[in-house]
C-alpha cells in the first residue's frame, strides 16, 4: 500500500517534514489510536450522536482505550450492549503490528513494528533495578544523518502519527501486562488505586530516543505525549518522560511550554569543526544558539536538569581538553546540567571507533570534578542490536525475501 507520501530527503540540514493524517483503512473504519478527547467527541458527533451523548461516550471510550488498554468495544462494560456494535462498525482500536519481538540476555527487549502502510520502525524496553525505560521512536528513519548514527543512514523517512507513537507505549503495556484491572466503577476504591502508582510497575519512564528527531515531528509527538501524560490517559508523570533532540533550536521553547517534559540534548562535541562533522544540523544551529536555547528552556532547574548526551568517539571528541571545554560551556551558560557519556556503539561501515574505557573514565572524572554529574551509560541489549543509535530496521539489514523465507519456515 502506498497511500502516504514519503517524506523527501532534501539533504543533511533542516528537512521539512510532511504533515500526515491518520492512514485511511480499507474497511472505512476509523482507528481511534492516538485520537484526543476533543477529536473523539467530534468523531462521535459526526457519526450521528447528539452533543451530550457524544461527550459522554467519548469520555468513556477514551478512558477504556488509554487508561485500561482495551482494544475491543465489547469489553467496555459501562457502555450499553446495543451501543457497542454501533461503535465497532465505525471504529477500531489499533496497535502497531509486531513483526518481531526480541529478548536480550540482559533483559532488554526490542520490537520491530510495522505501520498500517508497511513501514518498519523499532521500540526498545530497558529494565533496570529501580526503573524500566521505554525508548520510543518518533519517525521511520531520520533525515539528519549524524555521522555516528545508524538510524541516520536509513533511506526511507516518514513521520510517525500520534497513534503510532502512543501505540508504542500501549503495546509495551500490553506486552508487560500492566493495565489496571477491575471495573470503572471501582476506580476510586483504595484497592484499585494501587494500580495507578508507578510502584511495582516495570514501565516507569519514557525516552523519545528511538528512531527519528522528535522536534521534526512536533505536532504528533506533542499529541501522543499529551495522552501519555493525561491522568485519564496513560497517566505517566511528565517528570518521567524525556525528549531528546539533536538541537532543533526553533522548536525547543515550544517543546518546554507545550509538552513540558525533561529535555535531553545531543551535544556530542564542543567545537564548531567537530560538531559540524558529526551532527550536521550544527551548520544550521550552532553551539552558542543551542546552549542559549537550553538556558531558556522552560522548566529547567537544578531539580530538573537538562541532560547533555555525549557519544564518545575515539580521538574525535574525547580529549581532556574537550572535557574541560564542555565544563566551561555549561558554566558559561549557567546551565542546570548533567552529562550522559555514551560509549559509541559501532555498526558495520561506521567511520568511528569507541573511545577506550580509560579515556571515557578520565573524561567523566574531569566533568565530575567540576561538580557536574557525568555517568557513563552502559550499552544495553547489544546482542539484539538494541543499543543507542543502532536502531535501523531489520527490513533494511535483511532482505525482504530473506525474512519471507524465515516466516514461511516458521509457519
Ligand atoms: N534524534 C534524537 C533522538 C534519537 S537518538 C537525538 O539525536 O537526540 C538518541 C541518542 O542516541 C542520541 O543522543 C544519539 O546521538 C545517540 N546515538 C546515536 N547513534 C549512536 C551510536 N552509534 N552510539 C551511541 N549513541 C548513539
Ligand atoms: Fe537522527 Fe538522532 Fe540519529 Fe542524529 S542521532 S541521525 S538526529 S536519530
Amino acid at each position: 500500500m502506498t497511500d502516504t507520501a514519503l517524506m523527501s530527503i532534501p539533504g543533511p540540514v533542516d528537512p521539512v517534514p510532511v504533515a500526515r493524517d491518520i492512514t485511511p483503512r480499507a474497511d472505512g473504519r476509523v482507528d481511534l489510536m492516538g485520537v484526543s478527547m476533543k477529536r473523539l467527541i467530534e468523531l462521535f458527533g459526526n457519526a450521528g450522536l447528539d452533543p451530550k451523548q457524544a461527550k459522554l461516550r467519548a469520555k468513556q471510550v477514551y478512558h477504556w482505550i488509554y487508561h485500561r488498554g482495551v482494544t475491543d468495544f465489547d469489553a467496555m462494560t459501562d457502555i450499553a450492549k446495543t451501543m457497542r456494535p454501533w461503535l465497532a462498525e465505525r471504529f477500531v482500536i489499533g496497535r502497531p503490528e509486531v513483526v518481531e519481538a526480541q529478548h536480550s540476555t540482559d533483559g532488554t527487549r526490542k520490537w520491530l513494528l510495522r505501520t498500517a502502510d508497511g513501514h518498519d520502525f523499532e521500540m526498545v524496553f530497558i529494565p533496570d533495578a529501580d526503573r524500566g525505560t521505554l525508548c520510543v521512536s518518533s519517525q521511520v528513519g531520520c533525515t539528519l544523518n549524524c555521522r555516528f548514527c545508524h538510524t541516520g543512514t536509513m533511506k526511507l523517512v516518514r513521520n510517525l502519527t500520534a497513534g503510532e507513537i502512543v501505540g508504542q507505549v500501549m503495546l509495551a503495556r500490553d506486552a508487560l501486562g500492566e493495565w489496571p484491572k477491575g471495573s470503572m466503577a471501582g476506580l476510586d476504591d483504595a484497592e484499585d488505586a494501587g494500580h495507578y502508582s508507578s510502584d511495582g510497575r516495570l514501565l516507569t519512564n519514557i525516552v523519545m530516543m528511538g528512531m527519528g528527531e522528535p522536534l521534526y515531528n512536533f505536532d504528533n509527538v506533542k499529541a501522543a505525549l499529551r495522552i501519555v501524560m493525561d491522568g485519564d490517559g496513560l497517566a505517566l508523570s511528565k517528570r518521567r518522560i524525556t525528549l531528546s533532540t539533536s538541537g532543533v533550536v526553533p522548536m525547543m521553547a515550544r517543546a518546554g511550554e507545550e509538552i513540558g517534559v525533561n529535555l535531553a540534548v545531543s551535544l556530542h562535541a564542543v567545537t564548531k569543526e567537530i560538531r559540524d562533522e558529526i551532527v550536521p544540523l550544527n551548520k544550521k544551529y550552532g553551539i552558542d544558539e543551542l546552549l542559549t536555547a537550553c538556558a531558556a528552556y522552560p522548566g529547567a532547574s537544578n531539580a530538573r536538569r537538562i541532560t547533555f548526551e555525549y557519544v564518545m568517539l575515539k580521538d574525535k571528541n574525547d580529549s581532556d581538553e574537550d572535557a574541560r571545554e564542555l565544563v566551561r560551556l555549561i558554566k558559561q551558560y549557567g546551565l542546570p546540567a548533567k552529562v550522559n557519556l555514551i560509549p559509541f556503539n559501532p555498526w558495520p561501515g561506521a567511520a568511528y571507533e569507541t573511545s577506550t574505557p580509560e579515556r571515557v573514565r578520565r573524561f567523566s572524572e574531569i566533568v565530575f570534578e567540576a561538580g557536574i554529574s557525568a555517568p557513563v551509560r552502559t550499552p544495553r541489549g547489544r546482542d539484539i542490536d538494541a543499543a543507542c543509535g543502532q536502531l535501523r530496521t531489520a527490513a533494511e539489514k535483511k532482505s525482504r525475501a530473506e525474512r519471507d523465507r524465515e516466516a514461511a519456515a516458521a509457519a
